[in-house]
């Protein structure tokens, strides 16, 4: 694997793992946010559920004293069984039906019921006894009573308020206002809260959660127990204990609660929150679901990952980049510096190369100029000997002259001059030619007859062609002309023709032929001997500078070479071949200008 790999990889397990820590530290501190947002919102809602009980409580409190003062009810208590048992009956069912009570009644002393509310109805109170109620009780000693208790007769849960009825300072019967507490339980059902009130025994006796309803929150004592059997405030209901347990405690009042279950592997948890009513003796409980606390901790913690997850990915996204555009902008750079360098490189180059062509082309020249020279010592003795003949020509017609002239013969010595005059022409041609061949070329351009050309090369081997009887074959058209250098075109064609005198040193019929042919375009003037021809390994490199056959001291290699450079210069070309009948030919194309 390569190594940016593996970084890559050791950089995603490590995002892996803190995206994993913080998720868990997320979902912990989400968990203690929710159970503290919980506490708050259940803490109103006990209060505004105790408040809502009180005030249903506080309506009814002074009811019986109101109806105590009417004097129906004393009448009936003093008269039992007068025409005001009617009366008082409607009376108090206007009450009961006004103020929402369920029942209100009249009791004598003895408990016993002599005028009630519902006293038209099956379940009528009248005739009843009740004084084992703690709230007769009460109200017999002169007190104000409250109590909380089923019903005998409708076995519905009520809470009763009493209040003597007094006839000269003493008892002489008890009123009592029965309000039915159902109704709160429906009012204040809620799927997520359990509200349960509890006597001061601890005993459930109203609760949103029916099953919940007669039992105890904490462990009952037996004399206690008896007691409460002794009251029938619940008329003999066997009160077990709810199995809760305590888990942990948040705040004052706040506590977190599991009720054992038989049902569930994993009991239900509870937010238990508790408030006293003094007045009533109630201590009023509200029972906060916490499992939809665990789905709003995953939920919230979800949205945190996501968000989270999100936030590394634009974070990996924007590291990426940047690293992209770092390296793109280095790639840029280098790139750039790389042009710049190479820029540079070939600058340099094409500076060297121009000063190689340059030196080239001057070393050409040199070269061009040291054959010449070099051609020029070869010639020399042949040059001496080409003008030592004429001057012993021109020495013996001189004397001869003389002679003439003291013989008075004139018509000779106007002859010899003659002569003398002819081989000083001659003379002059050689020398002018040699000086010619020295000169270096100007480089100007001129209109060259083909044939002058070729008969000026020629006159520089006049002694060679005549000592050897070297057979001469000129056919050069004399109109023939090109725009061409004299200087360069001689050099050309004495090298040529050199050349092929010297293959033919042992040849027995020497013979050179020279033919000028021409298109619009070019000129192609041969040269051809009938020397032994050009080998096969000769022809390939003829061309190449310091290629020769000739023994040391004869030749440097660099006629034919510097013949090729020239006649590029020229704006021809030469071509090297052997003619059928075994000698070399050498083309030169000329353009025709
Ligand atoms: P050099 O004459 O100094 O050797 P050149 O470049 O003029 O240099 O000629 C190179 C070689 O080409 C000669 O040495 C010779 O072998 C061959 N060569 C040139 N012209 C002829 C020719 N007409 N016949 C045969 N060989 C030739």
């Amino acid at each position: 694997m390569p190594q940016s790999v593996t970084i890559k990889w050791i950089y995603a397990t490590g995002l892996l793992i803190i995206l994993i820590l913080s998720l868990s530290w997320s979902y912990r501190a989400i968990g203690q946010q929710a159970i503290t947002e919980l506490a708050d919102q259940s803490q109103n809602r006990l209060t505004l559920f105790v408040s809502n009980l009180t005030a249903t409580l506080d309506k009814y409190e002074h009811l019986p004293k109101l109806i105590s003062t009417n004097y129906r009810l004393s009448k009936l208590l003093q008269q039992p069984g007068s025409e005001v048992l009617n009366e008082t009956n409607r009376y108090l069912k206007a009450v009961a039906t006004t103020s929402g009570a369920s029942d209100v009644y009249l009791m004598n002393q003895k408990g016993t019921t002599l005028a009630s509310s519902n006293w038209d109805l099956d379940h009528s109170f009248i005739g009843m006894n009740f004084n084992f109620r703690p709230y007769f009780q009460q109200a017999l000693k002169g007190n104000t009573g409250r109590y909380f208790a089923l019903g005998t007769t409708s076995h519905q849960r009520g809470y009763y308020f009493s209040y003597p009825i007094l006839s000269q300072q003493s008892v002489i019967g008890v009123v009592v206002v029965k309000i039915r507490l159902a109704e709160i339980e429906t009012a204040w059902a809620d799927q997520g809260n359990h509200f349960v009130v509890t006597d001061d025994d601890g005993i459930v006796f109203l609760s949103t959660q029916a099953e919940w309803t007669y039992h105890s929150l904490r462990p009952i004592d037996k004399t206690r127990m008896a007691r409460i059997e002794d009251s029938r405030r619940y008329l003999g209901k066997s009160i077990r204990p709810l199995q809760m347990e305590q888990l942990d405690k948040l705040e004052q009042d706040v506590t977190r609660i599991s009720f054992a279950s038989n049902t569930q592997s994993r009991p239900d948890q509870f937010l238990h929150l508790s408030q006293k009513i003094a007045d009533a003796g109630w201590t009023v409980h509200l029972f906060a679901n916490l499992a939809p606390l665990r789905d709003i901790q995953i939920l919230r913690t979800s949205v945190a990952g996501f968000a989270m997850l999100i936030l590394l990915l634009l974070i990996v996204l924007y590291l990426t980049n940047r690293q992209r555009r770092m390296a793109l902008q280095g790639s840029t750079e280098l790139l750039e510096k790389r042009v710049q360098q190479r820029t540079l490189e070939l600058q340099n180059e094409v500076e060297e190369r121009k000063k190689a062509e340059q030196s080239l082309i001057d070393t050409q020249a040199e070269l061009i100029q040291a054959a010449k020279l070099a051609g020029l010592g070869q010639m020399s003795a042949g040059i001496g000997h080409e003008l030592n003949q004429p001057l012993t020509a021109l020495r013996n017609y001189a004397e001869n002259a003389q002679r003439f002239l003291e013989r008075n013969q004139l018509d000779e010595v106007k002859g010899n001059l003659q002569e003398i005059n002819e081989i000083t022409d001659g003379m002059a041609g050689i020398i002018s030619q040699l000086r010619g061949f020295t000169r270096k070329s100007s480089g100007e351009r001129s209109q060259v007859s083909v044939s002058q050309a070729v008969a000026q090369a020629l006159g520089m081997f006049q002694r060679d062609i005549e000592s050897r009887s070297i057979e001469l074959n000129t056919q050069v058209s004399p109109e023939l002309s090109i725009q061409t250098d004299p200087l360069l075109l001689n050099q050309v064609l004495v090298n040529l023709l050199s050349n092929a005198i010297h293959a033919m040193v042992e040849v027995g019929e020497p013979r050179i032929d020279i033919e000028a042919s021409s298109d619009a375009e070019v000129v192609v003037l041969r040269v051809s001997d009938s020397g032994p021809g050009l080998a096969d390994d000769v022809i390939e490199n003829v061309f190449d500078p310091f290629f020769t056959t000739k023994e040391l001291g004869m030749g440097l290699g660099l006629g034919l070479s510097i013949s090729y450079r020239i006649m590029e210069i020229l704006g021809g070309r030469i071509e090297a071949a052997n003619i059928d009948s075994g000698g070399a030919s050498f083309r030169l194309y000329l353009a025709n200008e």
